[in-house]
């Protein structure tokens, strides 16, 4: 297949929409293009500064970047390709990521800006289906962790806690406390499948977007191609075309339409429910399991961090673990996990982060013969997005964060109690 090049189009035909820690996504808007319109750009980010001291062998061959294939062969045996964004390598040019980043660093935000920058010497980027473009409103929503811990790994000091509040809400309250926005979202109630409590959840996460002005990063919004803020009235006029009955932009009553015309369809989709089996089966022992288990068996090394010094798996080693994950691994008795499954157990737990970590964006269906919005929207498309890799290196922060957490929630007046409607029983 011949390669797809970035330099067939112009900087100037690419707008920026967002980023994250490690990435960065700018939409394609130039002349029809059977390659590029339509999709979106991920390009991956450096450290600001580091670019100037790294010596690079320019001319070595790169690999792909690690994200299509870790999808292509891993993601895809664990969700269905319809619920997937299609993802392609494109090779990249210097020159033409310098212009790009003349052209829209001063669209990104000033935090993000003095941290971190485009990977100039990257050779290779990913080509992505374009979610947000091409459609009048798109809705980002970040779910997060969507089950309880069960009981039989975690220590005395932790069990009461951790079996009684969800890891998001305790992690809210921690971040709070630091100065960032409060929330009432629980993800347990959007992966409760109970329509009343899921309705609660999107009035919840709706709040949050509202009263941050948009910078909760757990629901997003996005009009013409752009994140949309509570205070632009354009968007919020198109919000109220699609979501309302009579286009009225009274922030109650589009909080409202907007809970009415999702929560049937997120009821109604296999996501929530994929995702929350995916994220507690393989986080089974939870952080304290893992990290005992890990302990036990590296008794030569009891000073060192969890998963330090443990190499990252291969894509060879993902397929395999897969395949245990859809055989053997569901008849393990993981309330006495054996040793000699620690490395299986590491893997599992930083694919639990993946599916803890992703995105789904959601966006209304148009009838086939009409470009506009007859009436709210109440049928939608639902993709999973931003499933990346993690590494074993994250592993001892992790566990130290859940220390953090729990610790800082104890001495805490909060006292919420999350149910997990998959194991009420
Ligand atoms: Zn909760």
């Amino acid at each position: 297949m011949t390669p797809i090049l970035i330099t067939e189009t112009k900087p100037e035909d690419w707008t920026y929409i967002s980023e994250g820690g490690a990435s960065i996504v700018f939409s394609y808007r130039g002349p029809r293009n059977v390659q590029f319109s339509d999709h979106v750009l991920r390009l991956r980010k450096v450290a600001r500064g580091s670019l100037d001291n790294t010596l690079l062998d320019t001319n070595a061959e790169q690999p792909d970047d690690p994200m299509i294939a870790f999808q292509d062969n891993i993601i895809s045996k664990l969700i269905p390709s319809e619920l997937l964004a299609s993802l392609v390598v494109v090779v990249l040019d210097e020159e033409w990521l310098r212009s790009l980043i003349d052209l829209r660093d001063a669209d990104r935000p000033a935090g993000r800006r003095q941290t971190d920058q485009i990977d100039v010497h990257r050779k290779k980027g990913v080509l992505a289906t374009d979610l947000i473009g091409g459609t009048p409103i798109a809705i980002e929503i970040k779910p997060k962790w969507g089950f309880l811990p069960r009981d039989c790994h975690l220590s005395p000091e932790t069990v009461a806690l951790k079996t009684a509040t969800c890891r998001f809400c305790m992690h809210t309250s921690f971040m709070v406390k630091q100065g960032d926005f409060d929330t009432t979202y629980c993800p347990l109630d959007l992966f409760s499948r109970d329509e009343m409590r899921v309705r609660k959840a999107l009035g919840d996460l709706w709040a949050g977007w509202y009263e941050s002005g948009g910078s909760l990063n757990n629901l997003r919004f996005f009009v013409e191609g752009r994140m949309a803020k509570p205070d632009d009235d354009h968007s919020m006029k198109l919000l109220a075309h699609f979501f309302t009955a009579d286009e009225s932009t009274d922030a109650q009553n589009l909080q409202e339409s907007f809970t009415t015309a999702l929560a049937q369809a997120l009821v109604d989709s296999p996501i929530l429910p994929l995702l929350s089996t995916l994220q507690r089966t393989l986080d089974i022992l939870d952080i304290e399991g893992l990290s005992k288990l890990h302990t036990q068996t590296s008794l030569d090394f009891p000073s060192e961090g969890l998963g330090s010094s443990v190499l990252d798996p291969s894509m060879e080693e993902w397929e395999d673990f897969v395949k245990v994950y859809h055989s053997d691994y569901h008849l393990w008795d993981h309330t006495a996990p054996s040793p000699g499954h620690l490395r299986h157990y590491l893997m599992a737990y930083l694919l639990s982060a993946t599916f803890k970590d992703c995105s789904i964006i959601i966006r209304p269906r148009l009838h086939p013969l009409s470009t506009t919005q007859i009436g709210p929207a109440r049928s939608f498309d639902a993709t999973i997005i931003d499933m990346d890799i993690k590494s074993m290196n994250r592993l001892g922060k992790w566990e130290k964060l859940d220390r953090k957490i729990v610790e800082h929630y104890k001495s805490s007046a909060g006292q919420r109690r999350c149910i997990d409607s998959q194991r009420a029983s």
